[in-house]
């Protein structure tokens, strides 16, 4: 965590824009085997690995998205160039390797995603339901020209049928930006983060009723989702550069 912390900050400190670090921040995380995201992600109930990302910054609300895809190393540098490169916001599977091979990067072979780990918890998730985790990465920037940009990064949840996109990859579910507002970032459980337009909803919460950062994302996982049943977390920075998080699942609830 702190090696992504760093390397997004990095990049701010040289006078780089918001996208490009939450960009670096989400790439450590994705070569990580610990996080449900690039390298750790987990697998569906075939036993394969399908993953979403997204991208959107906030000055112009430009966004862009992959979901899906399963030999792309990083999936958010896939999503900007979505973001970047096409008259588009989100692309699928093939049609988003095809993207990505057409600039002249590489697939990367899928066994380069096995882990030995998360196989072990795919198969003990099998035998005996084990409790439901959030390892989806995501990060929120806001650079020195004022502008604000929210990536996010996963596997999707475990198990999940093939073709099963989740909310990280949907902007307005698992990611927003709006330089009026703040960027978010979400993790949890997707299908509930898209039928309540989570990450929407907290920068319209900002917007049309003035609510700070952290009131709103509270507002949202506690009066929104989790009376639903829906589990989960959100990370946020607002304009002025101010911080506000929140987190529940299940019994344990916590609120920064
Ligand atoms: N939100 C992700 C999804 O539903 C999963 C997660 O955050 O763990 O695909």
């Amino acid at each position: 965590m702190k090696e992504a912390l760093d390397a997004g900050y990095a990049v701010l400190e040289k006078s780089g824009t918001a996208t490009d670090a939450v960009t670096a921040a989400i790439k450590i995380l994705e070569d990580s085997p610990l996080f449900n995201a690039g390298k750790g992600s987990v697998y569906n109930n075939e036993g394969q690995i399908e993953m979403d990302a997204s991208i959107m910054e906030g000055k112009e609300m430009k966004a862009g998205a992959v979901a899906g895809v399963r030999r792309i190393k990083n999936p958010i540098e896939a999503a900007k160039l979505v973001m970047q490169q096409t008259p588009h916001v989100l692309l699928i599977g093939e049609g988003a390797e095809k993207l990505w091979t057409s600039k002249g990067y590489e697939l990367t072979d899928t066994s380069y995603f096995y882990d030995e780990r998360r196989f072990r918890q795919w198969k003990e998730n099998r035998k005996n339901k084990t409790p439901e985790k959030h390892g989806t990465v995501g990060a929120v920037a806001l650079d020195k020209y004022g502008n604000l940009a929210a990536g996010t990064s996963t596997g999707g949840m475990m198990d999940k049928m093939p073709g099963r996109v989740g909310d990280s990859p949907i902007i307005g579910a698992g990611t927003y930006a709006c330089n009026q507002t703040c960027a978010v970032s979400c993790t949890g459980h997707g299908e509930y983060f898209i039928r309540y337009a989570a990450a929407h909803s907290v920068h319209c919460k900002m917007l049309y009723q003035n609510k700070e950062l952290k009131d709103a994302v509270n507002e949202v996982l506690f009066k929104d989702l989790l009376p639903a049943g829906g589990t989960g977390g959100i990370i946020g920075i607002d304009k002025q550069g101010k911080c506000g998080n929140g987190f529940q699942h299940n019994r344990h609830v916590s609120r920064i």
